[in-house]
């Protein structure tokens, strides 16, 4: 059994039953329980969510007070495999061409939204876009302010209060399933990037192998995942927020350590091609107007 995620310990916290994010519904069914916390399925939409959920406040306070060193010191000892993993991911997206466009007009304006230590920005300014991060983890957000340079403000992404129009590109890798309102962060990456300006949106995907495999014992079912999202209910959110969905990618087949590694190497193209990967990449085209 693989293990999971890292993630803030498990307490007792103030916490509130929700509406569906996605539709709007009320009707969620048990789906999977974890020690501590439940996921529920919406019957209408199919979104996976933690629900009751904790509060905004709350979930903010993890990564600040108690376990902000915590979580600066697992992205520290990550830092290089994340920084291969994401630059992995924004291949498969087509990521070389768009930059290669934008490039050539001048200088790129890139955000991305819980960047960590900062490593993916520093490589995107050596490469000649302009940066600018969001972190809501404290000391993470101080590293890469002190140690990297970089302009990196904190999260939530709407307090920034970011002029209309001003980015290019909005990155979030392993952010959204991690906020109280994934509805609220799409329309305001929406805002805040330019017309045809992209999103590239990397989650967790309920929806492959792994997940159907595990189950609750899935390394992504977390207390720091509110929502798990998979092809099916990401989409939606993305074109009902004013985008337009132009590529999907799905990677990792099977963990670490569950097979020997030449069945692993066959399961995972197997992932990569037909959809049931771990882990999901969705780029999203912001339109010119919002939909009707
Ligand atoms: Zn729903």
């Amino acid at each position: 059994m693989p293990g999971k995620t890292w993630s803030t310990p498990v307490t007792a916290e103030p916490s509130q039953v929700i509406p569906c994010i996605l539709c709007g519904g009320d009707r969620l069914k048990p789906y999977l329980g974890c020690e501590g916390f439940c996921y529920r399925r919406c019957t209408e939409c199919g979104l996976v969510q933690m629900n009751p959920q904790p509060l905004a406040a709350e979930v903010a306070r993890r990564y600040q007070e108690a376990h902000g060193d915590d979580y600066l010191a697992y992205e520290l000892a990550n830092e290089k495999n994340f920084l291969q993993l994401q630059e992995l991911a924004l291949a498969d997206a087509g990521f070389a061409a768009l930059e290669q466009d934008l490039l050539a007009q001048g200088r790129p304006v890139i955000l991305d939204v819980g960047c960590a230590t900062g490593a993916l920005l520093e490589t995107l300014r050596e490469r000649g876009w302009e940066t600018t991060g969001v972190e809501i983890c404290t000391p993470a957000q101080r590293y890469a302010r002190q140690v990297r340079n970089l302009d990196v403000r904190g999260l939530p992404l709407e307090a920034n209060q970011f002029p209309s129009q001003t980015f290019d590109v909005v990155l979030a890798s392993h952010l959204i399933e991690h906020l109280n309102d994934p509805r609220a962060f799409v329309r305001e990456v929406y805002r805040i990037l330019v017309p045809g300006g992209y999103f590239l949106l990397t989650t967790p995907n309920i929806g492959g192998f792994q997940a159907r495999l595990f189950q609750n014992q899935w390394r992504s079912a977390i207390f720091d995942h509110l929502f798990l999202f998979s092809v099916k209910t990401l989409s939606p959110l993305l074109t009902s927020s004013g985008f337009a969905v132009v590529k999907v990618c799905t990677w990792g087949g099977l963990a670490a350590g569950t097979a020997p590694q030449g069945i692993k190497r066959i399961f995972d193209s197997a992932a990569k091609r037909f959809g049931f990967g771990d882990v999901m990449l969705i780029k999203g085209r912001r339109l010119a107007g919002l939909p009707v």
